[in-house]
């Protein structure tokens, strides 16, 4: 029976240690991580789908991007959009300069939205298209995904791995679903925190999202509306900034004056795992005449939901790869 460790319980090495389950029937898959739920940077996420991440060849991306749209639209069009939160959603995407996102072909709808229309929404100012996709409420679908997990006969340990060479023992495969703390296990130089923060709010009337790439943004989720817009790289920072939230609200309310009454729930603070591009990939790892075979699946940055099924399914191709007869690793 193959034995596999995944480090990380955030949405990346949940949804890793499910596709893996389902690659290799039989095998014994063990989630570890210090940190779970609440605790986890996957938690805070908005979280619209739109499944890109710089850096990446063309095949690749369309490989993670196709594979991560179409599991989402199924899971928001399912019985099971209730249990795991994730529901289809129509927005506006605003900018200053134009702009043609690499995502847009994965899109339910994508479509322009004319300078007149612009003006209707107090927008005139922006470049702007509307276009449908998947939103994920996090704090539903972690839970829903690790409820899967264990429904499979997947085992978890609470605890931090402070070098791989510690589950040499007892694993044939570790897999890399770290995060950012992956810097910390691999000495992976171009890993960066990308600080974010998000403010909830109760507005219920907010039934759309706006959408930017580099300013601020809101997105509905189940039960209240995330806020956010801040993107700092390099920063550790995970204290949240009142001077921040302010920033942001008065911005997002300039510019949607329907969020003025919106009654304020929570403040939340997050630090993406930024590499460009995000590193999924095997490596096998040599401690003198031992040697320990790693799946590395890291570095998602602002689309770690979005990323995270595409993402996972390549990881557990690889992980298979490894078990092969004819695996050279
Ligand atoms: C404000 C904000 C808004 C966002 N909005 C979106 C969005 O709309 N759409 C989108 O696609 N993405 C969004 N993201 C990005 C997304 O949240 C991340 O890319 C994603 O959550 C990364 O997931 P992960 O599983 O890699 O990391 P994490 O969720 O950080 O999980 C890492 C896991 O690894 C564990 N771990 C780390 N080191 C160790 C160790 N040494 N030993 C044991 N366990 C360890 C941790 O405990 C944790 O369980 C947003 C992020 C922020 C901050």
């Amino acid at each position: 029976m193959a034995r596999v460790a995944v480090i990380g319980a955030g949405v990346v090495g949940i949804s890793t240690a499910i596709n893996i389950q389902e690659h290799m029937p039989g095998s014994q898959v063990t989630i570890i991580a210090d940190n779970f739920n609440q605790a986890t940077t996957s938690v805070g996420a908005g979280a619209w789908i739109v499944p890109w991440a710089p850096g990446v060849d063309d095949a690749t991306q369309r490989k993670w991007g196709r594979t991560s749209m179409d599991y989402f639209i199924k899971l928001a069009v399912s019985e099971e959009s209730a249990d795991s939160g994730a529901s289809i959603c129509m927005g506006i995407h605003y900018s200053v300069e134009p702009e043609t996102p690499p995502y847009k072909h994965l899109m339910l709808s994508f479509d322009p939205l004319s300078k007149e229309s612009a003006e209707k929404l107090n927008l005139g100012k922006f470049y702007c298209f509307t276009y449908t996709t998947v939103v994920v409420d996090m704090r539903t679908y972690l839970y829903w995904l690790m409820a899967r997990f264990k429904a499979r006969g997947g085992a978890v340990q609470q605890r931090k791995v402070k070098s791989f060479q510690e589950l040499e023992a007892e694993y044939d495969v570790v897999v890399n679903c770290a995060g950012l703390g992956a810097k910390a296990l691999t000495g992976d130089e171009k890993l960066q925190p990308m600080r974010g923060q998000m403010l909830r709010v109760s507005a219920p009337w907010v039934k759309h999202f706006l959408h930017s790439s580099n300013s601020f943004y809101f997105i509905p989720n189940v039960d209240n509306v995330g806020i956010g817009g801040i993107k700092t790289v390099g920063d550790y920072d995970t204290s949240v900034s009142h001077d921040t939230s302010k920033h942001i609200w008065e911005n997002i309310t300039k510019l949607w004056p329907p969020l003025k009454k919106a009654r304020p729930l929570w403040e939340w603070t997050g630090l993406r795992p930024h590499r460009v591009p995000p590193r999924v990939e095997p490596e096998v790892i040599r401690y003198g005449n031992k040697s320990l075979k790693v799946v590395h699946n890291y570095g998602h940055g602002t689309t770690g939901i979005s990323l995270s099924w595409g993402t996972a399914v390549h990881a557990a191709e690889l992980v298979k790869e490894m078990f092969a007869p004819t695996s050279r690793l």
